[in-house]
């Protein structure tokens, strides 16, 4: 079996740098919170075009932290989307709030902005959109509502480094904007990290203080926090890594528009909303034949994989929540006929014409 993302060709075409970089910081025996993470949160902030970004330690507590410095806990609700990571979902349940799902689109497997008024309440206090495979959710409306009924905005954007509406990147709509660096994201560290950025300055001051232990100075401590720091290493590469990041995601979505110029006949392809820039972090179709699709792929030594089979309203660690079959029906049928084909910027060409002919051979068999 092929694997389903090849991160080896990747850093064989960086290691001379990426082993300088690593070489410098064991050197300098400076591992955490130095002059890596500073700069990185630099570069970010101003790839971004946001006024402050933080280092953390992974996407979870990116997502955690935000609901923490916006003081968000017991007795909220934070709107969401059955359609994503269970990342998502448990850092609403770490601060104690109540996740309260609402229907995706059938376009972009999106939170759906029509359906989400009808679950405001009045402890209702957030939003947290997912950029679900790399496409920008529709944070206009999504904005225009927050504002209206005076909720935050967090977006989930892990899957969607370097996604943008116009020129305005993920990330830099909301409140807080949370990134995963996760070695398998469009933006991957070569471990765990993760990142949050905002456009408030007290909000960013409250993540400094909340992923050092609560603590502004030495051993002074303002509240009780995380240890969740980005670690010196992990910031030196994707320092490297982020010289890259605008040709990764244009040839991924080089590869999805070949996907799309074989598939689109046989098989729901990917829809790109106008004046949105989807940076593919992965390539998902959706079919009624889904299983034999998988299955075929798999004779052939295609990996593939279901993103996500079971939508989080239906997960046993939600049970409590009192969902049920049936609430959500546009999630739970892209559960059952979802499937994401490999991809990646050094994905051959080759093998994307490869696999769309035996799934549309798969297809006509069908
Ligand atoms: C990966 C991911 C996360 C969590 O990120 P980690 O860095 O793995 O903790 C959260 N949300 C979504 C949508 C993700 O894909």
């Amino acid at each position: 079996m092929k694997p389903f993302i090849d991160l080896r060709i990747q850093y064989e075409n960086i290691r001379d740098e990426i082993l300088e970089c690593i070489n410098e910081i064991l050197e300098s025996s400076n591992y955490i919170l130095g002059k890596n993470v500073k700069a990185f949160e630099e570069e970010v902030k101003s790839y971004l075009g946001v006024v402050d970004a933080v280092g953390v330690a992974s996407g979870t507590d990116a997502l955690h932290l935000a609901l923490r410095a916006l003081d968000i806990g017991r007795g909220d609700e934070v709107i969401t989307t059955p359609f994503t990571f269970f990342a998502t979902v448990e850092a609403i349940l770490y601060v104690g709030a109540k996740p309260v799902f609402v229907d995706i689109e059938e376009e972009t497997y999106n939170i759906d902005p029509e359906k989400i008024e009808e679950k405001i309440t009045p402890r209702t206090k957030a939003i947290i959109p997912v950029h679900i495979f790399g496409a920008p959710s529709d944070m206009i409306k999504i904005n225009e509502i927050a504002h209206k009924y005076g909720l935050k905005v967090v977006e989930d954007a892990a899957q969607a480094f370097g996604a943008r509406i116009g020129s305005k990147k993920v990330g830099s709509f909301g409140d807080i904007g949370c990134f995963s660096f996760y070695p398998s994201k469009n933006l991957g560290c070569f471990g765990d990290g993760g990142m949050v950025v905002t456009n408030d300055l007290k909000i960013a001051e409250k993540i400094r203080i909340l992923r050092n232990h609560g603590s502004a100075g030495r051993y002074v401590h303002e509240t009780v926090g995380l240890n969740s720091r980005l670690d010196e290493i992990q910031a030196g590469i994707l320092r490297v890594k982020m010289k890259y990041i605008d040709e990764y995601n244009e040839k991924r979505r080089k590869k999805a528009a070949l996907y799309n110029r074989f598939l689109s006949d046989g098989v729901k392809t990917p829809v790109e909303k106008d004046n949105t820039y989807h940076v593919y972090h992965l390539y998902s179709i959706r079919s009624i034949f889904r299983d034999k699709i998988k299955e075929t792929l798999s004779n052939h030594g295609i990996p593939s994989v279901v993103y996500y089979p079971i939508p989080m309203h239906l997960q046993k660690a939600v049970r409590f929540l009192g969902y049920k079959e049936g609430d959500f029906p546009v999630a739970e049928s892209v559960a059952k006929e979802i499937l994401s084909l490999p991809i990646y910027p050094e994905l051959p060409d080759e093998e994307v014409y490869e696999i769309s002919q035996i799934i549309l051979r798969c297809l006509k068999d069908s």
